[in-house]
């Protein structure tokens, strides 16, 4: 629903709300929360609400710490399960400079600029995200563990798990803030779940991705679980991934279909993976990026490991789904539901747009499972393999000059510094892995 500011005053009186949060995130996708009581509501509406953006991980240096926040009135919506007495409400935020200019660090804006862009071309994208996530049991002092009872895999019916009710309250909480929920099952490791909600607009999904990881954790929380949707948290099983169906639009429809080629795939499609398989060593660095996410990309579990693409195919880094018409679409598996939506989004449209643009051939698809390809066959087809650790990726980011401009030079540089120190951190530790390998062998 697009909600004008007038709708906002309105609702607010309808609903009774109290409180309103006004969300914007940082550069790594953190929710951040400015609760405001209904009074302070038509200074936001205006426009005139300031905060302290030097207190926001990779925003501002101290001295230019004041910045505004704009809300999107489209994106208001009330908390249903927060009391209906005293209602509470959100809307989403623009960062602006005080001189009235976008911050140029603000994720939501960096997605905005790649959405510009393709609008200049005539393209709109489309985007639907497969968020999988584990629910883990808390330990006595509510810390979260990776402990379940459950004993369930892939699309099993367990009603007497506690996951299966945390799991159908999520999906009403979310269908009830507008949510059009296509799928919800159980994955294949335990107390692995995934919900799928239907696709739309680059900038609506992203707004959606970060409003349902905190939907996700917070129904969690009140059936006495934990949600994580870190992408491995536990080895020798699955992790979770975040593939993002995309697609672009052009005169209202789907730019991707063409039913005068054998495949029913439009050259802009092909372009598109072709640019997106160019740029993937740096747009994992957006899409997987922690330390951790690379211990998802590895064989065997459903996840990617080879940049190619294929028809059939699950191994591979892009699949395209049967389904023609409008609804032609290639799905990117390598991304995990770590990242910042808005920084994803941009960078994969950029790519894509990218080859377009300079007319990227996708190479040859690759219909064979790609695990049992000996690497000289591999190298024969000419399949690369993704980054295999974060240090991989950001290097791989710094050298890629149309990711680098998709991100902007703001967030590019708090970004790398911040995963510098996020791998050098992680560099220095010794694992409890090393102990059982080294400590008594040496
Ligand atoms: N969990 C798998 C991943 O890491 C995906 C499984 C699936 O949806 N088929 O991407
Ligand atoms: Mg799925
Ligand atoms: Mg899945
Ligand atoms: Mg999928």
């Amino acid at each position: 629903p697009l909600f004008t500011s007038d709708d906002v005053r309105t609702m607010v009186k309808d609903y009774g709300v109290k409180f309103v949060r006004l969300q914007f995130t940082d550069i790594f996708g953190v929710l951040k929360n400015v609760s405001i009581t209904v009074e302070q509501l038509e200074k936001a509406l205006n426009n005139e609400l300031m905060f302290d953006g030097s207190s926001i991980e990779g925003f501002v240096r101290i001295e230019e710490s004041d910045m505004y926040l704009y809300p999107d009135p489209s994106t208001f919506v009330v908390f249903p399960w927060k009391p209906r007495d005293g209602a509470v409400a959100r809307l989403i935020c623009d960062i602006y400079n005080t001189d009235g200019t976008p911050f140029i660090g603000d994720p939501r804006y960096v997605l905005r600029r790649a959405i510009a862009e393709a609008a200049e071309m005539g393209y709109t994208m489309n985007v639907g995200p497969e968020a999988e996530f584990f629910l883990f049991h808390v330990d006595e002092a509510g810390r979260p563990t990776t402990i379940t009872h459950d004993r369930a895999g892939y699309f099993d019916m367990t009603p007497v798990d506690l996951g299966e009710n945390a799991r159908r309250d999520m999906v009403l909480n979310l269908s009830q803030m507008g949510f059009e929920i296509e799928a919800s099952h159980h994955e294949v490791a335990p107390a692995q779940h995934e919900i799928d909600f239907k696709y739309s607009d680059a900038l609506d999904i992203a707004d959606k991705v970060v409003t349902f990881k905190f939907v996700v954790r917070t129904i969690a929380q009140r059936h006495g679980l934990a949600a994580t949707f870190m992408p491995k948290p536990v080895f020798g099983i699955a992790g979770s991934g975040m593939h993002l169906n995309q697609s672009l639009m052009k005169n209202g429809t789907n730019a991707f279909y063409d039913p005068g080629t054998p495949n029913k795939l439009s050259q802009d499609c092909l372009y598109y993976i072709g640019g997106i398989m160019k740029h993937i060593p740096a747009i994992t660095a957006i899409t997987n990026p922690t330390v951790n996410s690379y211990k998802r990309l590895v064989s065997g579990y459903e996840a990617p490991v080879y940049v190619a693409w294929s028809y059939r195919n699950r191994s591979p880094l892009i699949r395209v789904p049967a389904k023609r018409g409008q609804s032609t679409r290639i799905e990117l598996r390598s991304p995990d539901p770590s990242c910042n939506p808005y920084l994803a989004l941009a960078v994969c449209l950029k790519a894509g747009l990218d080859g377009i643009k300079n007319k990227i051939e996708p190479p040859a698809p690759c219909d064979r499972n790609i695990y049992e390809l000996t690497p000289e066959e591999r190298a024969e087809l000419g399949i690369a393999i993704l980054p295999e650790s974060l240090n991989d990726a950001t290097y791989q980011l710094s050298i890629d000059p149309v990711i680098t401009d998709a991100l902007g030079q703001h967030v590019m540089q708090r970004f790398m510094e911040a995963k510098r120190i996020e791998w050098d951190n992680y560099r220095q530790h010794v694992h409890p892995w090393e102990l059982e390998q080294y400590l008594s062998k040496f």
